[in-house]
């Protein structure tokens, strides 16, 4: 069944990744009115740790601790980087806008400084981020001064082992150990679910029987680290409460995807959008869009996503819009025989010359495959570009991961690529809907 409804904003957000919802969360918070139209599943992937830069040059491999020091470097050695192209303040705005949104939502992260952390990973490794989620935190400054420390898991949660962390650890950081408990009421049960996990200890019984549980097993430990199952939406709370009864640092470890921290950022995103009046369009999907030929509009018309007629047949009517659709995972690229183009408007693709120079032959060569580079170029004022190099129209914006110049995988900047560039793309749509100093 479709329907006949249509509505007007400001501005349009295709996109409900990382990217599409700080550009929701930004407009909104500048008071512009906004729709946003596509479904947050990538999110889920979402370690919550929220990277900003962490390696440059890829090549080298070369880690910072400082993210600010390595973006002065970026914007020496690839000033066509789109993180490059944002300055050190607006970043930093940014970062602050949109961890308070989440911290709004009920999703607290730690203070943030200028400096990357390591977080421990649920293999042993350690990885480099900014953004860290207040619950992680712990395990943060354990990882600094590494004192006698607990690592508990559950027997059944297969995603997760506190035995192999110590492996892998362990003659790097001599008071660390682990212990394997039942989870309550799953005695026996072969294999658990994080998330099912994460809802039980939601439950006062449940938190104070595996509490009980614990509590003898602390020895001297310092600090208790468990896996990222301490609460869905009450995981502030879970959280504070486990603290406050064993009486030490608490701290979680992401676990694999689709991990408890990532249905955590999408929940608090979610919310965080729609406290600030953003209509969200998320079973929909973007089919085509038009622009008018005064240049004041444009027209989304949207499709149910994966067999959901939800906002089939709508039509968006904006005076700005924002691409964020990713690239190939996100559909926001799409590749055939002939190279890769962009999907909605079929816009032209910065990308390797033939289909041989996609990627290198060593799969983990450091310098990275130079497909992963492709994307959307975009003018100073973030709109795409034509193939004649002109913007495509002018108030065509793009944002996040489907933007050209960028390996934000090597260069442990997806979270930060998406915050930057939305927080830039969102000021430049105010002062063009507005007028220059108005944003
Ligand atoms: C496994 C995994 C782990 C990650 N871990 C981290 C991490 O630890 N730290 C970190 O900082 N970052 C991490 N990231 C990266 C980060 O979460 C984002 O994926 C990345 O920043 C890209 O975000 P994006 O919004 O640009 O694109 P995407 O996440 O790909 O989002 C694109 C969105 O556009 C939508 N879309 C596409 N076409 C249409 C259309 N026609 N109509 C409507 N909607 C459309 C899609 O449905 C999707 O919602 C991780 C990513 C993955 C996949």
């Amino acid at each position: 069944m479709t329907s006949e409804r249509q509505e007007s904003c400001d501005v349009a957000v295709i996109g409900a990744g990382m990217a599409g919802m700080a550009t929701a969360l930004f407009a909104a918070e500048r008071g512009l009115s906004c729709i946003q139209v596509g479904n947050g599943g990538g999110l889920l992937f979402a370690s919550g740790l929220l990277d900003l830069l962490g390696v440059h040059p890829v090549s080298a491999r070369r880690r910072w601790r400082s993210p600010y020091e390595a973006l002065a470097a970026l914007a020496h050695d690839e000033p066509e980087h789109p993180l490059a192209r944002v300055d050190a303040a607006s970043i930093r705005s940014a970062f602050e806008t949109f961890v308070a949104g989440l911290g709004s939502a009920g999703l607290p992260y730690a203070p943030l400084d200028e400096s990357n952390r390591d977080v421990l990973t649920s293999i042993g490794t350690l990885k480099t981020t900014f953004g860290v989620p207040r619950s992680m935190m712990g395990g943060v400054d354990a990882l600094d001064s590494r004192p006698p420390c607990l690592l508990v898991d559950f027997r059944g949660l297969r995603e997760f082992s506190a035995r192999q962390i110590v492996a892998t650890l362990g003659a790097r950081w001599p008071g660390l150990r682990h212990q394997r408990i039942e989870f309550p009421g799953c005695d026996g049960t072969p294999e658990l679910y994080a998330a099912h996990l994460a809802r039980a200890l939601e439950s006062r019984a449940t938190r104070e029987r595996t509490i009980a549980l614990v509590r003898p097993l602390l020895g001297d430990a310092q600090a208790v680290g468990f896996p990222a199952v301490l609460g869905l939406a009450l995981g502030a709370a879970v959280h504070a409460a486990f603290e406050e009864a064993l009486g030490i640092p608490v701290f979680e470890i992401p676990t694999m995807p689709t991990s408890v921290p990532g249905l955590r950022l999408l929940a608090a995103l979610e919310a965080a959008v729609a406290d600030r009046g953003v209509h969200r369009r998320h079973q929909a999907r973007v089919r085509a869009l038009t622009f008018d030929a005064r240049g004041t509009t444009a027209t989304l018309d949207l499709a149910g996503d994966s067999g959901s007629e939800a906002g089939d047949g709508e039509r968006v009517v904006a005076r700005a819009v924002v691409l964020a659709t990713g690239r190939f995972s996100g559909r926001g690229l799409i590749a055939d025989r002939g190279g890769a183009r962009e999907s909605i408007l079929g816009l032209p693709v910065f990308q390797p010359g033939s289909r041989e120079a996609w990627h290198r032959r060593d799969f983990l060569d450091p310098s990275g495959h130079s497909i992963n580079r492709a994307g959307l170029e975009v003018d100073d004022a973030w709109r795409p570009l034509n193939a004649g190099g002109a913007p495509v129209w002018p108030r065509l914006y793009a944002v996040g991961s489907i933007l050209a110049h960028q390996d934000w995988m090597r260069s442990k900047c997806g979270s930060g690529l998406a915050i930057a560039t939305a927080w830039a793309a969102v000021a430049q749509v105010a002062s063009d809907l507005r007028g220059p100093g108005t944003t």
